[in-house]
């Protein structure tokens, strides 16, 4: 983690940021213009979101200068219609636009490129399957023949069954049995282009069995294993060692195979996918250099395709650094396009073969912008932060506690680090002595409170130090607040728990007010990998701190995190059995007074629901609660009326929301 440029003070149990490059600010107003810099908000934003004069966050579906929906209003809306947080918001308006804008994209430049063929985009719906999130972007892709993409059984029901326009084109990934292999050649039979594509040599046999078998010619496609690979998180999914695609060697016996069989002619596209969220634009040429040179091979072979297939991996900025961090990009949507149509134009040319249809397979890069869950925070813990006074340790007569105390007057900037160490050692020494009974709790508590605040010494003179140690960057951490917020990291962030995703995190109102607040962020499972302590900063540096507004209980702070379209939705997980959650599906509507409306809400799952999941039976669990009751009331140990009031609770907070109640 790179260290930031700031330095924290204690001040109204609170720890609060103050940024020497802000300095100047301080005396000025603070305004949201200070927010959207300080949040970098234009950074990730996209041009979808900003903050209004309000301090409210903004939706922006057509960009700035268009109409904006207020996203408190919107929760404001959700509260008043008793829809309990947190809450996903899906803003089907930037859906929309992601599709139109990946589509016109491509349009524009093949025609300003002059290349002689389309642009035949698949959504792979792997990214976010939920039905309204595919049916919007079927819809806002009809007039392009946008297609989508499956990569298991299950996905190509829904696909088959969606997707109707012949002129678009279904993309079949994933491994094969024979069953996945007849519904493709069902979309076949129905005049659909369902493109069967070859992930592993033994597949091929396979699929020209099971087609003879079923008497349909298959459309096939070839999934090519590059040497080119994406760097990041996602690495893994390219290069040599990746778990789909076909060697060179495997892709040459494949053709000939296919010669043999008299089945060349149904071999139609190329694909290759070499990982998600490509953070560098030069992995994407090198990458479409290869697939070019691949498909122009594959031509010269003799295989008719029609197609080539440059998968996924669009990234999307999600710390709006547009650098090559993990996480972010350094291209844009234009850029990544206009390499795609002019790199394999050009080989196509030197090749001397047909231009093919270009096929994309963009999820994370159309679905990422248009959800953002909501979320209240519900508490928040300090960090120790009583004062110690000479009179309060003498009061407890140790000689122990005393030493201790002696490190703490003694500390100055020459002597910081070994007084910190001496400290720590200090602070070893109490726990064991206490587990020996050598030291009383309030001698252990005193010495905690003594070293939090040599802690706290150091944290606050850092600014002062010529050179910084490292151990110091990691103590910063101890001293923040923790703001207690109600949802599940594991539910609605699991990249962020599996591999430290950074997602934007960012008040949704009080955006006009300073936030003075330097926190972490902890979910309320019981799990310590709950919690979120690294955050997008407006400097290039990633934060182990976000800025937030101090409480004003019994008022709700809310909290959004956004850009949360891609996967998050589908690969949560139940633990401590919090489950799906709520969420309103929001369109803007000039004619609303508040230019927008919930179309849908989609409630999350409820008590019951969860438990019936986990092969609880509902009803059996209401018995056993019945007879524990009606025992109590036998033995007279409750009220009959007490009883029953009793399982009545029981039974209605079965058919509640899994989260805190608001
Ligand atoms: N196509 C294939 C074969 C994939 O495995 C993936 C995801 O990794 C995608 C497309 C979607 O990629 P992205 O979300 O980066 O666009």
């Amino acid at each position: 983690m790179k260290p930031v440029n700031q330095i924290l003070t204690h001040e109204n149990n609170s720890a609060e940021i103050l940024n020497e490059k802000e300095t100047p600010k301080l005396a000025s107003k603070w305004t949201s213009a200070d927010a959207i810099e300080t949040y970098n908000i234009d950074g990730w934003g996209a041009g979808y979101f900003s903050v209004n004069e309000e301090g409210h966050m903004t939706m922006l579906p057509e960009g700035q200068g268009g109409p904006a929906i207020s996203i408190m209003d919107v929760v404001t809306e959700v509260q008043r219609q008793g829809i309990g947080l947190p809450c996903i918001i899906r803003f089907h308006d930037i859906l929309r636009h992601r599709v139109t804008h990946l589509n016109e994209t491509f349009a524009k430049v093949i025609r300003e490129a002059n290349y002689k063929a389309n642009y035949r985009g698949v959504y792979p719906i792997k990214v976010n399957q939920m039905r309204e999130v595919v049916e919007e972007i079927m819809d806002a892709g009809r007039p392009y023949h946008y297609g989508l993409e499956a990569g298991s059984k299950a996905e190509l029901q829904v696909v088959l069954a969606l997707n109707k326009d012949p002129e678009a084109v279904t993309i079949c990934n994933g491994y094969k049995d024979s069953d996945y292999i007849r519904l493709a050649l069902l979309g076949v039979q129905l005049g659909r282009k369902v493109i069967i594509v070859i992930e592993k040599f033994s597949e091929l046999d396979l699929c020209l069995k099971v087609a003879k078998e079923v008497g349909v010619e298959p459309i096939l496609g070839i999934r090519g294993k590059l040497s080119s690979k994406g760097a990041g998180r996602w690495e893994e999914s390219g290069g040599d060692m990746a778990k789909f695609g076909l060697t060179a060697n495997e892709i040459v016996r494949a053709v000939d195979l296919l010669r043999q069989q008299e089945k060349l002619s149904c071999l139609k596209l190329f694909h290759f996918h070499i990982g998600s969220q490509i953070p560098d634009i030069r992995t994407i040429k090198e990458a479409i250099l290869e697939g070019a040179r691949y498909y122009a091979s594959l031509c010269k072979m003799g295989a008719p395709l029609e197609f080539l297939d440059v998968g996924g991996g669009l990234g999307v900025d999600y710390d709006g650094s547009q650098s090559r961090s993990d996480f972010s990009i350094n291209y844009t949507f234009e850029e990544y396009v206009s390499d795609v149509v002019y790199q394999v134009q050009s080989v196509c040319e030197t090749e001397n073969v047909p231009q093919p249809n270009l096929v994309s397979e963009s999820g994370r890069a159309v679905t990422a912008l248009h959800s953002c869950l909501v979320m209240n925070v519900i508490d928040q813990r300090f960090p120790l932060e009583k004062k110690t006074t000479l009179e309060n340790v003498e009061s407890l007569k140790s000689d122990f506690v005393f030493e201790v105390y002696e490190i703490l007057k003694n500390i100055n900037l020459r002597n910081a680090l070994e007084s910190y160490h001496d400290a720590q050692a200090k602070r070893e020494e109490s726990l064991s002595r206490f587990k020996l009974g050598h030291l009383s709790l309030a001698e252990r508590a005193r010495v905690e409170e003594i070293c939090a605040e040599i802690n706290n010494w150091i944290i606050s003179n850092m600014k002062r130090m010529k050179r910084i140690p490292d151990e110091f960057y990691e103590l910063r951490k101890k001293i923040l607040v923790q703001y207690v917020v109600n949802f599940s990291v594991f539910q609605s962030a699991p990249d962020h728990w599996a591999f430290d995703q950074l997602f934007p995190i960012v008040p949704i109102h009080r955006m006009n007010e300073k936030p003075k607040v330097n926190c972490t962020l902890v979910d309320i499972t019981c799990d310590s990998d709950g919690e979120i302590d690294r955050f997008i900063a407006n400097d290039e540096a990633y934060s182990n701190a976000l800025r937030v507004h101090h409480l004003k209980p019994p008022k709700s702070y809310f909290l959004g995190m956004f850009l949360t379209g891609a996967y998050q939705d589908i690969m949560g997980d139940m633990h401590n059995l919090f489950g799906r959650v709520n969420e309103v599906h929001v369109f803007t509507d000039d004619d609303d007074p508040e230019d927008f409306y919930i179309e849908e809400v989609i409630r999350g799952d409820t008590i019951s629901d969860i438990l019936t999941a986990n092969q609880y039976s509902v009803s059996e669990l209401v018995k056993s609660i019945r007879q524990q009751i009606d025992q109590k009331i036998k033995d007279t140990s409750l009220k009959p009326r007490q009883g029953m009031q009793l399982v009545d609770f029981y039974t209605q907070v079965m058919q509640g929301y899994t989260y805190l109640r608001n």
